[in-house]
């Protein structure tokens, strides 16, 4: 005998959605953008904005004044913003980084690899947004770039504990009076 014989089609369409659903969240849901004028940026604000309890940022480059900006935000009403930056940042413009600076994000230089080269947030331990994606008017306008938004505790998790071992061996810096970029002249040639 037919379900549908026995129980409303209704009935039968609204349990089939919450399985699909509960099924979807017991894998994490992934969203996708891709550069130029794809939404990457959009989408990482958007994220930011959400975060309630902690926003971990790993950043090769830092250029994107909305991302700042959204970033100071979070950091205003409470949420742990913390960011770890390639030492290469001196090098770029400082309008962005002086948002965070003057708004007091704590922020840190990774000057242990060549190229500190994560484009990494982890946000309330639950989401991860990393991609080809560099935080920039660049990789939002110009570039071919992607963007995953991965809402995956698990997976979080993973790249949480990689973003508090870069942390543990990141240092404090001073912008824009950072040491000259010939102070690395020993290390290995840059190629993000
Ligand atoms: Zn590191």
């Amino acid at each position: 005998m037919p379900l549908s014989s026995v129980f409303p089609r209704s009935l039968l369409v609204c349990i089939a959605a919450l399985m699909v659903t509960v099924l979807l969240r017991a894998a994490g849901t992934t969203e996708v953008f891709f550069s130029p004028e794809g939404g990457c940026t959009d989408a990482i604000v958007r994220e930011v904005r959400k975060a309630s309890r902690s926003v971990h940022v790993q950043a090769f480059s830092f250029t994107s004044q909305p991302i700042a900006r959204a970033l100071t935000e979070a950091s205003k009403r409470g949420v742990e913003v913390v960011v770890l930056f390639d030492q290469g940042i001196v090098q770029e413009p400082h309008a962005a980084m002086e948002i965070l600076v003057k708004a007091g994000v704590p922020w840190f230089l990774d000057r242990e690899h060549s190229i500190a080269h994560n484009k990494v947030m982890v946000i309330d331990d639950s989401v991860v947004v990393t991609g080809s994606f560099n935080f920039t008017t660049a990789a939002e306008h110009h570039n071919a770039e992607n963007v995953l938004v991965i809402h995956d505790p698990d997976l979080a998790a993973r790249f949480q504990a990689n973003w508090k071992l870069h942390r543990a061996h990141s240092q404090s810096g001073v912008f824009p009076s950072l040491p000259a970029p010939s102070g690395r002249s020993s290390r290995r040639t840059r190629q993000p």
